[in-house]
């Protein structure tokens, strides 16, 4: 095992409160393309794109001219009493066409800020309609919807959860991750697995009594919890029937998958359905603002209109138009650079290398994703499929190895129950090149040899 020093990862403290108290992290002060620039001139290549969020890189000329020019004619006006020119257009962007009957975006900061907001619509919408009844939420275990309380208790994410498990709400419950390579059983072929989980989550319908579940809500493509984990085919479909049975609501959260990442703008484009309520975050903004949004069908946004007339929610920088205008110019780049078909021909190639460096690696047993979101995960045994021992904290030591070499990537822990592996998450930016992806392959290659 190398043990590469990093400088910059040496004890210190700022008076900055970083994410770890122990190690304070590099300076960043620059950016091109795929590249992050450090203090002192050293390059290096981010490979997840933060998390998931730098879909263009740093520095696209054209976002920076557009928050350039929107901060010369309009920072900032309260949503109370004004709209703005960019949240319009980016509306217009995002559901002008009504997506799978998306019909009315809401602007918030970020991911955690759009699934409280998706969760409060779908509460709200049954007090609109008279089912006051509907307060609970069902979710998955190996989830991740944000760090705010009501998204924390809709996250399946064990560890994450128990520090605060006295704060969060009973309202939610969970069910089986949609997670073949840890959940399918050997006697099982993909229907029956399906079916399983459509039985389970019927389960949890009749337990919590059918007319008392408010929504579901799940990622399309698991991110931060269990690394890139698609659902096989027919899932979704039959989530979405047992919603529509139950008059009960879907809420996809995309905030991490979502946005082009997998190949089409919407990772349920892929699924065959499409949720009432979507969140989106990450790449709407691509990191150039704090942005989020919720995407709301027709269904409730008539509701709240003969209802009670108002979303009762809200937040200081609502709309922002700053955060606003960049993702448009965001969103119109992807568009009109056809940057997802880049998504697809780099993803496959991704793909195609992460087989061919790691598809015999006596520690990697699994390596899947969609578009430019992928992941390997590591195992103690191929054969069983065991964990390495959280204790090594591999994922760590991964995320070191990779660093030293100049490669940033978005390793995790195995989760706490055991029933999913350390893995390595990347997602690099739609603009990423063969020679970078192939790049990305190498160092991480390097950097996992040289951790285990
Ligand atoms: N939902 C999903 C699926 C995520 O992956 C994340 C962040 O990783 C969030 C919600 C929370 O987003 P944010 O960190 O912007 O609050």
């Amino acid at each position: 095992m190398m043990d590469t020093p990093i400088a910059a990862m040496q004890p210190r403290r700022t008076l900055v409160l970083h994410r770890s108290s122990r190690l304070a992290p590099p300076m960043a002060v620059g950016g091109h393309g795929v590249w992050l620039v450090e203090q002192g001139g050293r390059e290096v290549l981010d490979a997840s794109g933060g998390a998931a969020v730098s879909c263009l890189g740093h520095q696209h000329p054209r976002i920076v001219a557009a928050i350039q020019a929107q901060a010369g004619k309009l920072c900032y006006a309260h949503t109370s009493f004004f709209t703005s020119e960019p949240a319009e257009a980016l509306a217009d962007e995002l559901v002008g066409d009504a997506p799978g009957g998306l019909c009315q975006a809401y602007f918030v900061s970020g991911g955690s800020e759009a699934v409280e907001a998706a969760l409060k619509l779908a509460r709200q919408y049954f007090v609109e309609i008279g089912q006051t009844q509907r307060s609970h939420i069902v979710a998955r275990r190996q989830s991740y919807h944000g760090n705010t309380l009501g998204a924390l208790a809709a996250g399946g994410n064990a560890w994450r959860r128990a520090p605060y498990a006295p704060l969060l709400s009973p309202a939610f419950s969970h069910v089986s991750p949609a997670f073949a390579y840890r959940e399918q059983r050997a006697d099982e072929d993909e229907a029956g697995f399906v079916a399983r989980l459509a039985a389970e989550l019927e389960a949890e319908f009749q337990r919590l009594g059918p007319d008392t579940v408010a929504a579901f809500i799940a990622e399309p493509v698991v991110g931060a919890t269990a690394g890139c984990v698609t659902a096989p085919a027919g899932y979704f479909q039959a989530v979405r029937a047992i919603c529509d049975r139950h008059g009960a609501l879907l809420i996809l959260d995309e905030v991490m998958s979502g946005m082009g990442r997998t190949g089409t703008r919407h990772a349920w484009e892929q699924e065959g359905v499409a949720p009432n309520i979507q969140a989106v975050a990450k790449g709407l903004g691509g990191g150039y603002q704090p942005i989020g949004a919720v995407l709301v069908s027709e269904r409730i946004v008539a509701a709240i209109e003969a209802g009670s007339g108002a979303f009762q929610h809200g937040h200081t920088y609502l709309a922002h138009p700053i955060a606003c205008a960049a993702a448009l110019e965001v969103q119109r780049v992807i568009r009109e650079d056809r940057l997802l078909d880049n998504v697809i021909a780099m993803g496959g190639r991704l793909e195609e290398k992460l087989v061919e460096r790691f598809g015999n690696h006596r520690h990697v047993g699994d390596i899947r994703g969609r578009g430019l979101f992928r992941a390997i995960e590591l195992v103690a045994d191929r054969a069983t499929r065991d964990p390495f021992d959280p204790a090594l904290q591999l994922n760590a030591r991964i995320r070191k190895e990779a660093f030293a070499r100049g490669l940033a990537c978005y390793p995790s822990g195995g989760t706490a129950d055991g029933r999913c592996g350390d893995h390595v998450l990347l997602a690099p930016p739609y603009i990423v090149s063969p020679a970078e992806v192939d790049l990305i392959v190498d160092r991480l290659g390097e950097a996992v040899d040289a951790a285990i």
